[in-house]
């Protein structure tokens, strides 16, 4: 019996009753102090571990509810919810998932009370949860979110013990899942988070690298440069605090005619700012074109003003110096944005990689930088966000060799899933350029933690009052804007950095997207572009160690789901490609082709493409998890005729060895028409040696024998289309080809 059932006679004692009865609390917080049952506000915080939740999200007002039967049922239903674990139904409920599961169940009540005319749980039947289904349906929400709704009805019936007197009378839909009345159609072990494609992944990750690697420099410099700017400006002014306006003025006017005469020296203009960010341009004297306004916020720090504590030394007013600004315009031009820190040249292009700073875009492109170095630590070390946005100053350590050679990047930070409380602190194994990130990390993020009194690697860069702490959340928006900001900083409408969807709106980055797409990636494009940019195998083995060695967060176990999901994904491929008339190569062609022929003739008479595709999936079942991806054929790997295994040196290897694949002679391979350019390639490359002409001949007839190998396999895959021989001309049958695969 748990305490609420204990106290359902007495409600005072009831009130007295902790919320958090038994969950763990934050270093320093009393049970004793902690909200209590009756309480108006329910505070969830000090049984939050986590950083980046919000204060919002783990505090109820219940006196925002109008309805006193709904907030004392939402009182039960949320105190059993926190407090009771109901084994192989539902655990309890983590306190910082209280908002959301009282919103949830605060739609559910409405819905009672707009039914009945008044709120009484004991009056819910059958028909009504039934109703309440379908309006779920006509609203349109996806059956997964209808299904966590539904959930709501589905605990009040088995915590119906726990529950004082919010109870409903009967069993909703006896024998069945929320899951099941939603409609959706759960695949074991499938990941519901969509997988990011390749061709936004790619670029998304290319541009992210480069912002962690060539742009953080110069954004870490104009931040240093802006603050010396700001603390010169603040010594002037106290300096000259006491002295008579006119004598301020004088001076004022001197440091500005020295800074024009620097920026004469230096062949520079006079600052303007990079946007018209308040709609307001200025006039070019010269051009007529319309330019963003004069940055008078720069003037004024070389000239030692703060013109928004003292408006009226403001230098644009009569009183200040628009003369002397208008007349070094006139005579040296004008300078986007202004400041001082040079940009420097984007490796593709040569150029800067942008127009200089001023102090508008820099704290815009702090914010696309902690953007950039999320996406490379998210994507490349598999931690959830959670586990990410948990990370401190001080987190990474490196292990060196003897020689001073790093061995290995790990990051300590603290894993949530599946744990109680605070989570368990973990340790990941990484690669460098996640090493790099965290290091950029600790520089951009020093001056707003320093001014919050907080560690974290992700704290909210602006200093505004009245901001939160911690990035938390946000950081979905962020993401966002990185993607908008790359387009339109670096791409043009006709030809984006960041390409749009399958459904060509741009797409939406969520933080669950990337731990799966680099689980996918690991798991069934192990050669594929992505991994080409960042050594990919190395971050394939470091991600397993990390995650392997400690089981904390269980990548390993979302590797091996993702594997089972592209295997089938591929197969299907495999099935619809071999309907369109593709051809197969290679010595399992004839297996394959069977098993999709035999496949296709159990379906007809149905078109391939409208197939029942989930009896497909299970026909296809047992060839798909012998598949095995490759760059020059993939794998349908049988262990007893695998020739990789035999020149394998590791005793007891189970699965094939890719990087030995002999493709043309293993009885497993097969080769398909995406294999086909990596194929070209190789003769493409055999035929530009062939034209040396003093190639010695034995290396000549090999060259001329691997042509003639790859011509045999392009024939299989694509008759017709295999380049003809340019080698010197006729020369291959002269030379008698010697095959030999
Ligand atoms: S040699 Fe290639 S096709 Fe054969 S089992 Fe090994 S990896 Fe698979």
């Amino acid at each position: 019996m748990t305490a609420v059932q204990l106290l359902a006679e007495s409600g005072d004692e009831r009130d007295a009753l902790p919320v958090l009865m038994t969950a763990p609390l934050r270093p320093g917080c009393d049970r004793a102090h902690i909200s209590r049952y009756g309480d108006p506000v329910w505070d969830l915080a000090p049984g939050v571990f986590r950083d980046n939740a919000r204060r919002c999200h783990v505090t109820i007002h219940f006196g925002g509810i109008k309805d006193p039967s709904i907030a004392d049922a939402l009182r039960q239903i949320l105190h059993a919810r926190l407090n009771v674990d109901l084994p192989g139904h539902r655990s309890r409920l983590e306190p910082a998932g209280v908002r959301g599961e009282a919103n949830r169940t605060l739609r559910f009540f409405d819905f009672v009370k707009a039914q009945l005319g008044r709120f009484d749980l004991g009056r819910v039947d059958q028909a009504l949860v039934d109703r309440y289904a379908r309006s779920l349906r006509l609203a349109g929400l996806r059956p997964v979110a209808a299904a966590a709704l539904l959930r709501i009805i589905f605990d009040l019936h088995e915590l119906q013990h726990h529950l004082p007197t919010a109870r409903l009378s009967f069993e909703p839909w006896p024998g069945r899942s929320p899951f099941s009345v939603a409609g959706a159609k759960h695949i074991a072990g499938e990941n519901r988070t969509p997988r990011i494609p390749e061709a936004i992944m790619t670029p998304l990750l290319s541009w992210s690298l480069r912002y962690v690697t060539c742009h953080a420099g110069d954004i870490l410099a104009a931040r240093a440069e802006l603050d010396r700017l700001e603390a010169t400006r603040n010594r002037l002014l106290a300096a000259e605090e006491a002295l008579d306006p006119a004598v301020r003025r004088l001076r004022q006017r001197q440091r500005l005619l020295d800074y024009v005469a620097s920026l004469r020296q230096h062949g520079r203009g006079i600052p303007i700012w990079t946007t018209a960010h308040n709609g307001a341009t200025r006039t070019d004297p010269q051009t007529g074109a319309a330019t963003p306004p004069i940055n008078y916020h720069l003037i004024h720090l070389h000239a030692g003003i703060n013109a928004q504590a003292e408006p009226a030394m403001h230098l644009g007013l009569a009183t200040g110096a628009p003369d002397l600004i208008a007349a070094a315009i006139a005579e040296l031009g004008t300078e986007i944005g202004g400041m001082d820190t040079p940009i420097s040249a984007d490796p593709d292009t040569g150029l800067p990689w942008r127009t200089r700073f001023d102090a508008k875009v820099l704290p815009l492109e702090e914010v696309m930088l902690q953007s950039a170095a999320y996406i490379v630590c998210a994507f490349l070390s598999g931690m959830r966000d959670s586990e990410i946005q948990a990370m401190r100053r001080g987190c990474l350590s490196i292990t060196r060799a003897e020689d001073g050679t790093i061995l290995r990047h790990r990051i300590k930070s603290t894993a949530y899933k599946g744990k109680r409380g605070g989570g368990e602190e973990t340790e990941w194994v990484t690669i460098a350029p996640v090493a790099e990130a965290i290091d950029v990390l600790e520089r951009l993020s020093a001056r707003a933690g320093q001014a919050r009194g907080t560690t974290t690697l992700w704290p909210v860069l602006t200093l505004r009052a009245n901001t939160k702490t911690h990035v938390s959340a946000e950081i979905v928006r962020q993401l966002n804007r990185f993607r908008d900001h790359l387009n339109d900083q670096f791409g043009s409408a006709q030809a984006p950095v960041i390409p749009a969807g399958p459904d060509g709106r741009p797409w939406r980055l969520t933080t669950r997207q990337f731990r799966r797409t680099i689980a996918w990636h690991i798991a069934n494009r192990p050669f594929g572009t992505i991994a080409g940019m960042i050594q990919y195998k190395h971050a394939s083995v470091a991600a397993f160690e990390g995650y392997a060695g400690s089981s904390r967060s269980g990548f390993r176990g979302e590797i091996e789901a993702q594997r089972a999901l592209g295997q089938i994904d591929d197969i299907l491929v495999y099935f619809d490609e071999r309907q369109s008339g593709a051809r197969l190569g290679g010595p399992a062609a004839n297996r394959v082709g069977v098993v999709l022929d035999t496949a296709a003739h159990e379906l007809a008479p149905l078109p391939a493409m409208i197939a029942d595709r989930p009896r497909l999936r299970t026909m296809l079942g047992s060839l798909a998890r012998t598949l095995h991806v490759g760059p020059l054929a993939d794998c349908f790997f049988d262990p007893a005729t695998a020739l990789c295994l035999n020149r394998s040196s590791e005793p007891g290897a189970s699965g094939p060895m890719i990087s030995m694949c002999e493709p043309v002679r293993c009885p497993n391979a097969c080769i398909a028409e995406r294999h086909r350019p990596a194929w070209q390639r190789g003769a493409d490359e055999a035929r530009l040696l062939l034209r040396e002409k003093r190639l010695p001949e034995p290396q000549r007839v090999t060259l001329q024998a691997e042509v003639a190998r790859i011509q045999r396999v392009l024939e299989q895959i694509a008759p017709g289309t295999a380049t003809p021989h340019n080698g010197m001309a006729g020369e291959e049958e002269e030379a008698g080809l010697r095959v030999t695969d």
